[in-house]
C-alpha cells in the first residue's frame, strides 16, 4: 500500500485510520441509496484524516464525485486523484476572479446565487462551455439560491443555457432528527423545483438523509460524516463501521489520596486512596477542553472517567481500578469502545468537530484499503 503521513516522531499518541472501514461505509451508503448514486463530501482535510488517503481510498472504492468545501481544498482533491473523469466540486461558491481556476484544475463550482449563475454563463460564453452545479437555499439560509432566486431562474431558465447544470442541489438543515417538519418540506420544495430547472442530476441528501428513505434519493447522496464513521441519528443504532482509533500512552502514574487535587484550578479533588495516570494529549490536540471533568476512556477494558481540567498537552484519568496498568500502557480515547459520537456526546458537541479538530501532533497509521 501506498505510504501516507505519519505525523512527527515519538508521538505520544496514536491515530490509526482504518481505511478498509472507510471504503466499506461509502460500499455501504451507496446500497442503501441504489439505485442512486453514492458522491463523498471530502471536505476540511477529509473530515480531519487527510485528504490524500481518504479520497484515493474512495476513488478505489469507485466513488466518481467528490466535494470540498473551498477552492484550495478541491485542487488538493483534484491533484489525489488518479483519473481526470473524476468531478470535483466546490460546495462554497463561485467568487469574482477565481473562475480561470476552475478549467485550470478540473474542478466545477456549486454556484449558489444568481449573480454566481450569470457570472458563470458569462466565462462560459468567452472560455468554452464547462458544467457547474446550481445549488438551491429550501431552509438552511446559508448559501444557495434563496426562494425568491430559484423562482426567477426557473421563470428564465435561458440563464442556464450557456453552460450545462450537471448537478442540482440543495442541503438539508434537520436530517439528523428524523422526525422533524422541515425534512419533508424540505424535500417538497427541492422536489417541486427538479422539473423546473433544466438540469442533468439531482441531489439533496447528505449523510442523515440518506436515511430518511428513498424520497430524499433523487439521483445522487451526498454523504461526508457517516464515510468517516459518524452516527446519521441518534434513533437507531449506527450502522457505519468506526474509522478512527486514538490511542494515547500513560506518561506518568501518581499514587493519590485525600485532600489531594487534580489539574488546573483544582478542578478534581481526591477522596479516597488511588492512581492518577497521565496522558500526553490535550486541547492543543483538539482533545476538547470542555471534556474536563466529563470525557472517559477505555484501559485494558475498562472504562475510566477523566479527572480535572483538560490542559493543553495533557489530562488525567483516575485508573483506581486498573491495579495492573503501567507506565506506556495504552489508554483508547476514541476507538470501537468508545466513538467519535460518544466523546462528542460527553463533549457538548458532535462527531463533526471531534473528527475535524484532530491535531497534528498525533502519529498517524493509514491501514487497510488504497493501492
Ligand atoms: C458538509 C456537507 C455535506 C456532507 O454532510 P454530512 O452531514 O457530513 O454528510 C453535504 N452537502 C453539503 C452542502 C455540505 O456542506
Amino acid at each position: 500500500m501506498k505510504s501516507f503521513p505519519s505525523g512527527p516522531a515519538y508521538a505520544p499518541a496514536l491515530l490509526t485510520i482504518d481505511l478498509n472501514a472507510l471504503a466499506w461505509n461509502w460500499r455501504f451508503l451507496s446500497d442503501t441509496a441504489a439505485p442512486a448514486k453514492a458522491a463523498a463530501v471530502v471536505k476540511a482535510n477529509g473530515y480531519g484524516l487527510g485528504t490524500e488517503p481518504v479520497v484515493s481510498t474512495l476513488a478505489s472504492a469507485g466513488c466518481r464525485l467528490f466535494f470540498a468545501a473551498q477552492l484550495s481544498e478541491a485542487i488538493a482533491v483534484r491533484n489525489a486523484l488518479p483519473n481526470p473523469e473524476i468531478e470535483v466540486g466546490v460546495l462554497n461558491g463561485l467568487m469574482a476572479g477565481e473562475e480561470d481556476a476552475y478549467p485550470e484544475y478540473n474542478l466545477f463550482p456549486v454556484l449558489n446565487d444568481l449573480s454566481q449563475v450569470d457570472r458563470w454563463a458569462a466565462y462560459c460564453a468567452s472560455n468554452g462551455a464547462r458544467a457547474a452545479a446550481v445549488q438551491l437555499d429550501s431552509g438552511m439560509t446559508r448559501v444557495g439560491l434563496p426562494h425568491y432566486e430559484a423562482e426567477a431562474l426557473a421563470s428564465d431558465p435561458d440563464r442556464l443555457s450557456g453552460f450545462e447544470c450537471r448537478y442540482l442541489m440543495s442541503h438539508m438543515a434537520c436530517a439528523d432528527d428524523p422526525d422533524h417538519p422541515l425534512n419533508a418540506q424540505q424535500r417538497d420544495r427541492f422536489a417541486a423545483m427538479v422539473p423546473r430547472i433544466p438540469h442533468s442530476h439531482a441531489m439533496l441528501a447528505a449523510s442523515s438523509a440518506t436515511f430518511l428513505g428513498p424520497a430524499w434519493h433523487f439521483d445522487y447522496i451526498r454523504p461526508g460524516v457517516a464515510l468517516y464513521g459518524g452516527r446519521p441519528n441518534t434513533l437507531s443504532a449506527n450502522p457505519l463501521r468506526q474509522v478512527i482509533k486514538l490511542e494515547g500512552k500513560i506518561l506518568q502514574i501518581q499514587d493519590v489520596d485525600a485532600p489531594q487535587t487534580v489539574g488546573y484550578g483544582a478542578g478534581h479533588k481526591v477522596e479516597k486512596p488511588g492512581r492518577i495516570a497521565t496522558i500526553g494529549v490535550g486541547y492543543a490536540d483538539g482533545y476538547l477542553r470542555s471534556l474536563s471533568n466529563k470525557a472517559t476512556a477505555v484501559l485494558h477494558g475498562v472504562t475510566v472517567p477523566l479527572v480535572g481540567r483538560v490542559s493543553m498537552d495533557l489530562i488525567t484519568f483516575d485508573i483506581t481500578d486498573v491495579p495492573d496498568a503501567k507506565v506506556g500502557d495504552k489508554m483508547e480515547l476514541i476507538g470501537p469502545s468508545h466513538t467519535i459520537d460518544d466523546l462528542a456526546d460527553q463533549a457538548g458537541t458532535i462527531g463533526y468537530e471531534i473528527l475535524t479538530s484532530l491535531g497534528n501532533r498525533y502519529a498517524r497509521r493509514y491501514v487497510g484499503a488504497s493501492e
